[in-house]
């Protein structure tokens, strides 16, 4: 009976296979742990009993990976009938089996699902999976059997049931993108998002709360264009191995935002480390990986968080290791931070001590920012008499026309200090093969003022 085993956002399909006797009492399998082993032989057993199976006394076998969890219920009892001779291996042989079966004999949804329905798919093999699981299979194109219960399956191994092999059409709906033309009065920031998604900037965005800092980093995932079909799948591999993906993204995928509180540990941030016990699973970063990580309120997250971040955000990925395995998982994350320009908020007049302002903006290292751009607090009056400025559409039509322009550009030199970098981008929006002082001027006025 194949099923899959995962390594970071990879599938690999396996066999399982057991005996089973009526002798020798005992559950015999090579699980991660022995916690997962007594719960799957559990649920295994009254899921046998409710549906009218006798479950044996003894089962035992081996694999090449270690049975994890409960993904590889379904796939176990299978293998259980199979070895009783009470189904047949060969309406299987195609397929690959996932699923948790409930103690009443019901499959529920397991994560890494659409994981799995690749590796289904790239081996030419069907996938049977719990019904909930079934539209976020059918996105990986292999063919999908979704399934209620084990007493469907099982009918299905004798030859009396009729499999409904129809992965379903899923409906595009494109949600509506939160737009730029939103935010009045911050033109010279939303130029910095501009030059920043051309660019591939980190952006540190300063200035009073209410200023709009949010605002303008949950528009910019938009300014990113659509994803690539590579960035798509690997952003619907990351939420499936993470269990997140929801009816949203399997209808829409769009870039992701993510914007973890400060009080996040370093583990929440870049993942857990893969165990005997457990998979590895991806943490912030990676969630955000082909969209945006903001981090609001940067010097008030854990120094040594922030410091972990630095290496995988210029890396693109993040390795998670421990003394049994290694794991890699994608992180091309534009990185948004946020802070105040001064620890008292600046709501009102500031008098903070320069030592107590320096200390605030220096508790963190700040080399990951090339974009510095301060917000200003916009009052109401300016708000209803200012014109409504750039939207999303024109900055992307800016972005692209740059994108172009780039392409017909011989290979540059990497420039080496952010005023160098951010000029050249803003040389590129405005299609200049030089760069000018009057990119140089407005760099300046985009990186760090301190
Ligand atoms: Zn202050």
């Amino acid at each position: 009976m194949n099923t899959v085993h995962f390594t970071g956002i990879k599938g690999e399909i396996f066999p399982v296979s057991v005996s089973a006797s009526a002798s020798e009492a005992g559950f015999h399998l090579p699980f991660a742990s022995k916690g997962e082993s007594r719960e799957s032989r559990v649920r295994i057993r009254s899921s046998f009993i409710e549906t009218g199976l006798s479950f044996p006394v003894s089962v035992t076998g081996e694999c090449e990976h270690p049975l994890r969890g409960c993904s590889m219920d379904l796939p176990i009892a299978l293998a259980i009938l199979i070895a009783q001779g009470e189904i047949e291996a060969g309406p299987f042989e195609n397929a690959v089996v996932i699923g948790e079966l409930s103690l009443s004999g019901n499959v529920r949804p397991v994560r890494g699902a659409y994981v799995a329905a690749k590796a289904a798919k790239a081996a030419g093999k069907a996938i049977f999976c719990a019904r909930s699981n079934a539209r976020e299979c059918a996105l990986s194109g292999a063919a999908v059997v979704p399934v209620d219960t084990l007493a469907e399956v099982v009918k299905y191994g004798k030859g009396l049931w009729k499999l409904p092999v129809a992965p379903e059409s899923l409906p595009t709906r494109n949600g509506k993108a939160l737009d730029m033309l939103d935010i009045i009065g911050q033109e010279k920031g939303k130029r910095a998002m501009q030059v920043a998604a051309l660019g591939g900037h980190n952006v540190m965005l300063t200035g009073p709360p209410g200023a709009g800092k949010t605002m303008l980093a949950r528009r910019f995932p938009a300014l990113l264009g659509p994803l690539t079909e590579t960035e798509k799948d690997e952003m619907l591999s990351v939420y499936s191995i993470a269990g997140l993906l929801d009816a949203e993204h399997l209808e829409s995928p769009h870039r992701p935002f993510r914007a973890p509180h400060h009080t996040i540990s370093d583990v929440g941030l870049l993942g857990s480390r893969p165990g005997r016990a457990q998979t590895a699973r991806p943490g912030e970063l990676t969630l955000a990986h082909a969209g945006v990580l903001f981090l609001d309120e940067w010097p008030e997250f854990r120094k040594h968080v922030i410091e972990s971040l630095a290496g995988p955000v210029k890396a693109g990925k993040t390795i998670l290791s421990s003394t049994t395995a290694s794991v890699t998982f994608p992180a091309r994350t534009a990185l948004v931070a946020s802070m105040n320009s001064c620890p008292c908020g600046g709501v009102t007049e500031c008098h903070c001590a320069p030592e107590f302002i320096e200390r605030y903006r220096t508790r963190h290292a700040t080399d990951s920012f090339d974009i510095w751009v301060d917000l200003p607090r916009v009052s109401y009056r300016e708000i209803k008499e200012l014109s409504k400025g750039a939207s999303t559409a024109t900055l992307l039509e800016g972005i692209e026309a740059a994108k172009a322009f780039r392409a017909s550009q011989p290979e540059r030199e990497p420039a080496t200090t952010p005023v160098e970098r951010v000029a050249r981008t803003i040389a590129d929006l405005d299609a200049s093969e030089e760069v000018t002082e009057k990119h140089i001027a407005e760099a300046s006025t985009l990186t760090c003022p301190w």
